[in-house]
């Protein structure tokens, strides 16, 4: 092997991964695989110094600091954590403390869970938030002052005058990550690959009420001044945080003695998997704050720390079968069919193989044995195939031409196949799961299994045949496992929803593009669906937040005479097409007003308060620039409020606001 190549290479290949990993938050590759290429290049950078260079990523830490963002030199470096993978690791991590305090006995660690998220540092003077940063390159971080105000669990003020900086770690939990990312299959945007890009992704908005909506969390795991605080251990570190108000991981533990520590690993090995939040790892602390000046750092880690990194679970199973799903908007998606395995705590049988570019990367055939993950602990993922297993004579899986439902031939747009055959069965079915679904017209108790039966029987063939089902309420009965209970319950939430207002309707149409902000948006502006249909295309342009893109695909679905026949059908079934929510007022205060908010305020969610002041006929915006004509801020306003009064933007406070709304008899 030609080293310098080598070296250069997985140089060039870490600094991409890195750039995506941290700036983009958009991984390409897997910590696993990324952590193996980085291991095998500080070997080769170990075993031939002649190669040392300090721009390697083995003697980085973290990422770039973007431009966007303000920059804030940390008071002492944020650094990374040295890695360990096995028993003999942590063993040895243990000998080399004990060597270098020559204290040859058991020695007290803190044990804590290495929470999957985004590190970020906290200073407080005079008990209130100064500044929050980003780790950035561990030297300068990023301004996130604003989005981390708006992690509740993060206090504002602390019962502490004196000036106390707090390390700790943002998250997501996967709650939130699982619904965020059924929003945005619902908008039609891309996916988030896991709960940490998602945190990561969402702190470093350069509008804090995305940030808001996000519902993030923080475990704080370090007092960075300890030593000024007169606190002795990083256990009363702990403790001390705990009082001030900050939340600490419940999982942390004291054990004295190395093989304690490695029981500690043993026992989340298993646990983590039922933990609301994903975790890669166990992070091992000396607990006594003396000697961590007397062991120090390396570069890039202090030499007092070790992260205990799990070995992703890869399970290996058969490759059944390759199935095609068709989705509403005709997307085909390839599926690997698999031999039912545990993986990570559930059960799995099916794994995404997201389009043909990545099924021809994994060079599948029928019949292979498969090492199969869940992805960022949640998606199931074939990672890849034992080839040497391969059976002779396998067939190999290749990319389908026709629509596995209608069989008209597909298009390919990109890297996604399309059935773009309109009456096709599949996208039907599709189209009537998400027509029933939450989002839409919110069909209680009517699930994906229950729509597929009554495809399957013959009941309905698209989403208006929903509505005559109550005529034949006799025959449903006659379905297996259907009583009268399950039955009325049906009927009931399917006659319900013809009360739904007009925006939940627009999402039910399953129109491209449309996802329920935008849905709102049209339905407040254009009152009743015939308005909409009758839309021009300038019309709809002038629409904020609408585009082309947008523009077309509303205009494209109701010059469909499939879709026209739908719309009539539901109408004759008495569904309501009007917008029933309030109406933007035209001769409020607010009305044609651009605005922005800013800060907490004591009687409202920003979510309600922007909500409220869009009835009165505002546009609210994220930023403030010359064309804002009010800034409403409550407590702790940062930049925006300076930039508003740099500019001559009216000011707003919370209680000319109260005075206002009550004007407004709001
Ligand atoms: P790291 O994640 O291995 O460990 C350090 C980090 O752990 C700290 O900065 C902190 O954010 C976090 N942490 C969580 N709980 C903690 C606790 N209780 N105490 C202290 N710290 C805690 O190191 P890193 O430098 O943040 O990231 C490097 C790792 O990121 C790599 O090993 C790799 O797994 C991953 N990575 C992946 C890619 C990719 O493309 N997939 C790219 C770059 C980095």
């Amino acid at each position: 092997m030609d080293i310098a190549k080598r070296i250069e290479t997985l140089r060039a290949l870490l600094n991409q991964y890195n750039h995506e990993y941290y700036v983009l938050n958009q991984s390409t590759v897997d910590d696993a695989t990324y952590d193996q290429l980085m291991n095998e290049l500080i070997e080769l950078e170990k075993n031939h110094p002649q190669y040392f260079s300090p721009y390697s990523p083995s003697q980085r830490v973290g990422g770039a600091v973007q431009s966007s963002f303000k920059k804030i030199k940390h008071t002492r470096m944020m650094l990374s954590l040295a890695n360990a993978y096995s028993q003999a690791d942590v063993q040895a991590f243990d000998q080399r403390i004990q060597d270098l305090l020559s204290i040859h006995q058991p020695m007290a660690y803190v044990c804590e869970l290495k929470i999957d998220g985004l590190a970020i540092s906290i200073e407080y003077r005079n008990g209130v938030m100064v500044y929050a940063a980003t780790r950035g390159d561990g030297e300068i971080g990023e301004d996130v002052t604003a989005n981390i105000k708006t992690i509740k669990s993060i206090p504002l003020t602390i019962p502490d005058q004196r000036t106390i900086e707090v390390r700790g770690e943002v998250y997501m939990t996967r709650k939130v990550f699982q619904s965020l990312n059924a929003q945005r299959i619902a908008n039609g945007e891309p996916l988030l690959a896991n709960p940490r890009n998602a945190a990561a992704g969402s702190i470093r908005q350069l509008d804090s009420t995305i940030t808001a909506n996000r519902q993030l969390d923080a475990f704080l795991y370090y007092v960075v001044n300890a030593d000024e605080l007169g606190i002795k251990s990083h256990q009363e570190a702990l403790g001390f945080l705990k009082i001030l108000g900050f939340k600490i991981n419940p999982e942390t533990k004291t054990v004295q003695g190395i093989d304690r520590v490695w029981a500690f690993i043993q026992t989340f090995e298993s646990k983590r998997a039922s933990l609301d939040y994903d975790t890669d790892g166990i992070v091992i602390k000396v607990n006594a704050l003396s000697d961590h000046p007397r062991l120090g750092y390396t570069a890039k880690t202090p030499r007092w720390a070790i992260a205990y990194k799990y070995p992703p679970e890869l399970v290996e199973t058969t490759l059944e079968n390759v199935i095609f799903t068709v989705g509403r908007t005709g997307k085909i998606t390839p599926n690997a069919v698999l031999k039912p395995v545990r993986v990570s705590g559930s059960m799995i049988a099916r794994a995404t193989l997201h389009n043909e570019d990545f099924m021809l990367l994994k060079n599948l055939y029928l019949g292979d044995q498969v090492l199969i993950r869940k992805a960022g602990e949640v998606i199931p993922e074939v990672v890849q195939v034992v080839s040497h297993k391969r059976l002779a004579n396998a067939i190999k899986v290749t990319m389908i031409q026709e629509c596995p439902a209608c069989h008209q031939p597909l298009i390919k747009i990109e890297a996604m196949h399309y059935c773009q055959n309109p009456s096709c069965p599949a996208r039907h079915v599709e189209s009537v799961i998400h027509f029933a679904s939450k989002i839409a017209m919110d069909m209680k108790g009517l699930g994906d299994k229950i729509i597929q039966d009554l495809f399957e029987l013959g009941f309905i063939q698209s989403s208006a045949d929903l509505y005559a089902l109550k005529d034949k309420r006799e025959a449903l009965l006659q379905i297996d496992g259907y009583s009268d209970k399950s039955v009325d319950l049906i009927l009931d939430a399917i006659e319900k929803s013809k009360q739904r207002s007009l925006e939940k309707l627009i999402v039910g149409l399953g129109i491209k593009e449309i996802g329920e902000k935008t849905a709102k948006q049209l339905a407040k502006r254009f009152l009743n669906l015939q308005a909409l249909s009758q839309a021009t295309y300038q019309d709809l342009m002038a629409l904020e937040d609408t585009g082309p893109v947008v523009a077309q695909a509303i205009l494209d679905y109701f010059q469909q005479p499939i879709h026209q026949t739908l719309i009539d059908r539901l109408i004759a079934f008495g569904v309501n097409t009007r917008y029933l929510g309030p109406v933007a007022s035209q001769t409020s205060f607010f009305s044609g007003k651009t605005i922005v908010i800013t800060g907490s305020f004591a009687n409202y969610a920003r979510e309600s308060l922007t909500e409220i002041l869009e009835n009165l006929g505002a546009k609210v915006t994220g930023s403030v620039s010359k064309n804002t004509h009010f800034l409403v801020y409550g407590t702790d306003a940062g930049s925006k409020l300076v930039k508003a009064q740099t500019l001559g933007v009216s000011l707003i406070d919370e209680s000319r606001l109260l005075a206002i709304l009550a004007s407004e008899k709001v």
